[in-house]
């Protein structure tokens, strides 16, 4: 019997079960099940195994085989029998194996995601199929039937009993496909007594409800074999996700181990309830299940979450970005449409890609009026450490390479938050981070803030030669040292005030006249100063790094941000604006920016309009380009005459004395000329141009 070829073909209906297609073939045949099963080559030890085990096959079973010898049928058809449910099976083996390391619920979804060792029916399928058991509703979620939309079966009615738990017969003839296989109680003997109710006949029709026809329509293709792993695996990643928002909703996983006849009446409401909710993901039902929260310090993704899906992580973390703190919403990006759990970044590879401060152009973008320029781009620095990452804030503060304030970064946070753009600028933080994640950074931070601590950036001689070549004067120490400070910057791309205590003056105004440095520094000046970094660079092994840089991506909606586009507004205006303006402030007043873009500007495009080639300029404007309040207060202290100054710099006594007043310099004495006329060292004879500052600014300028 075992290489016969049976004259009677049955072709499996779609989506039948191994076990019903043997035992609906072994009826039309009249021969008991398992004898079916042994002729058509189907393993002895399978052929013994409960229906639940028959429907998942096993890998021994040929498919080619079986069909040969079922007169010919389908081998594809004959595979799908048992392939779309024992792919399942070991899908969600691995997926729960993956999640055991997870406490939450997800551990217990197996009783709600492993085939059942029984199997439900729809009476009105079973009517019309004659007797053909599909491997769906083996699935315990299976719960409706979408072409009836009528609950399924799962007791049989007379009895109680569950259907299709034993095995293949051995000593019958098949004939209970559609009627109940429960053995009833009666004297014992070779007959075979079962209830045999009818189970096409249902007692009542029980409605499903739509969003539960809507769930099981949306996983009909999940035992589909013509669906790729992928997709079934997507399916799958979708079930416990509908699972976990169902244990949010009601579902007691526990109360059907209690009482495991009522698992369909205990899975059916929460599970309409969450597929309802996350059919609608940006919803007020999704969002009052994401959020119903009662803790004080919410997490972004507390442990009752633990095992969703990214899609679901991205939708909960979503609707809580509200509820969270800032650092939580950089972390997980919550703000953001690719809002996702914690990955974890290398936090020294993001290190090498951050400059101290944020770099200027997004400082203007994105600071809020109420946070000082130089804070916001030290904070923002900072704050770009977090998104993605599991460091602690301690961890990060410690690594950190600049220096940092707690205080400050708590009040970064609050009043980021506070701005009305605030969900907009951490969002461009977190954008940020993503770019520099991907596409990297050309410059390596960390060896520029190492080489610039290293070697001496500008020495003297250095400084000389570049101002000979561009004809102006080299000045005083003070100024050798600002243009130190100024290529410090450019290539750390740190702000002054923190930069090594080597490069700076102990005196409080020093920071301040650098900053008028820099805005007044020409663009000659500036120019042969970029070379010189440049063969700085070049010498130090940074022959492949762009000298200054700073991220461009578009990913961002500038209408959002709390500042303007940078680079919108016309360089020539600024630079006549200062050049026109007394002080900065007011250059940055006329054109309706901050003193900070002022500055951008004059980095990225240095002026090169000469403050007294202006005959627009007033004489005070002229004079305070050549001089500022150092090298007067010099000129005084050697004792040059104010007379002497009104005459060298065309101005009058009172702009002069103006002048004095404003950088608080004390107005020499009446007499003091005469004294100092007995001294043929003075300024007034100056013999040695380096040892004159004025006579420096005479031979420069005039
Ligand atoms: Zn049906
Ligand atoms: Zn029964």
């Amino acid at each position: 019997m075992t290489t016969t070829r049976f004259p009677i073909r049955l072709d499996p209906v779609r989506g039948e079960a191994f076990d019903s297609w043997i035992d609906a073939y072994a009826q039309r045949l009249l021969i008991p099940g398992r004898d079916l099963a042994a002729a058509l080559g189907v393993p002895e030890k399978l052929v013994r195994l409960r229906g639940c085990n028959v429907a998942k096959g096993d890998p021994n079973l040929d498919p080619e085989q079986i069909a040969r010898r079922a007169c010919g049928i389908d081998p594809a058809a004959v595979r799908d029998l048992w392939s779309g449910l024992s792919r399942y099976d070991r899908l969600i083996a691995e997926h729960l194996a993956r999640a055991a390391s997870c406490p939450g619920a997800v551990g217990w979804f197996a009783r709600v995601l492993r085939p059942m060792v029984s199997s439900r029916w729809c009476p009105s399928c079973l009517h019309e199929n004659g007797g053909r058991w599909l491997a769906a509703w083996r699935l315990p979620w299976q719960l409706a039937c979408p072409t009836h939309q009528t609950m399924l079966a799962s007791h049989c009615p007379a009895c109680g009993g569950t259907q299709r738990n034993a095995g293949l017969r051995a000593k019958y003839v098949p004939d209970l496909l559609t009627t109940c296989a429960c053995p009833t109680a009666g004297p014992a003997g070779h007959l075979d007594r079962r209830c045999r109710h009818d189970l096409t006949i249902a007692t009542t029709v029980a409605r499903a409800p739509a969003a539960l026809i809507a769930l099981q329509a949306e996983m009909a293709l999940i035992l589909d074999t013509a669906v790729t792993d992928e997709h079934a695996l997507k399916l799958i990643d979708r079930l416990v996700d509908l699972l976990i928002i169902a244990t949010r909703v009601g579902l007691d996983l526990r109360a059907i181990d209690r009482d495991r006849r009522n698992m369909q009446k205990i899975l059916t409401g929460p599970l309409a309830e969450a597929h309802a909710a996350l059919s609608h993901p940006t919803g007020s039902a999704m969002r009052a299940i994401a959020t119903n929260d009662p803790a004080r310090h919410p997490g972004a993704l507390p442990q009752a979450w633990d095992g969703v899906s990214p899609e679901l992580a991205a939708i909960l973390l979503q609707h809580r970005d509200r509820l969270l703190s800032p650092t939580k919403r950089l972390r997980y990006h919550s703000m953001t449409a690719t809002a996702r759990g914690l990955e974890g970044i290398d936090l020294t590879t993001r290190l090498k890609t951050l400059p101290l401060a944020l770099w200027p152009d997004w400082s203007i973008r994105l600071r809020p009026p109420t946070i000082a320029p130089d804070t916001f781009r030290i904070a923002a620095a900072i704050a770009l450490c977090l998104p993605g990452s599991t460091d602690a804030l301690q961890t990060i503060s410690d690594r950190w390479p600049g220096p940092r304030n707690r205080q400050r970064m708590v009040m970064f946070g609050r009043r980021v938050t506070a701005d009305p753009h605030g969900t907009a600028i951490l969002a461009a933080l977190c954008g940020l981070a993503d770019h520099l994640d991907t596409g990297g950074a050309p410059i390596n931070y960390e060896r520029r803030r190492a080489l610039a601590g290293e070697i001496e950036i500008l020495n003297r001689r250095a400084w000389r030669v570049i101002c000979r070549a561009d004809g102006v004067c080299a000045g005083l120490d003070r100024r050798h040292m600002h243009a130190r400070l100024w290529l410090w910057e450019t290539l750390t791309g740190g702000l002054p005030r923190q930069s090594p205590q080597t490069l700076r003056l102990r005196t409080p105004e020093f920071l301040r006249d650098h900053a008028r440095f820099a805005l007044a520094l020409p663009a000659t000046t500036a120019r042969r100063l970029n070379e010189h970094a440049r063969q700085l660079l070049d010498a130090h092994g940074c022959q492949r790094e762009p000298i200054a840089w700073s991220p461009r991506f578009t990913d961002i909606d500038p209408d959002q941000l709390p500042g303007p586009d940078p680079d919108a507004i016309a360089p020539r205006a600024v630079h006549l604006a200062i050049a026109e303006s007394r002080t900065a402030r007011h250059a940055a007043d006329k054109l309706g920016i901050t003193i900070a873009h002022l500055h951008y500007i004059i980095r990225v495009h240095p002026s090169e309009i000469d403050a007294l080639t202006l005959s627009t300029a007033a004489p005070r404007v002229r004079f305070a380009a050549l001089l500022g309040a150092d090298k007067l207060t010099q000129l005084i202290d050697h004792g040059t005459s104010l007379r002497q100054i009104e005459a060298t710099y065309n101005i009058n006594r009172r702009t002069l004395h103006d002048e004095l007043v404003t950088h608080d310099i004390r107005v020499p004495p009446k007499n003091r000329r005469t004294r100092l006329r007995r001294n043929p060292r003075s300024t007034d004879c100056p013999t040695n141009p380096d040892q004159d500052p004025l006579a420096e600014e005479v031979s420069v300028h005039l």
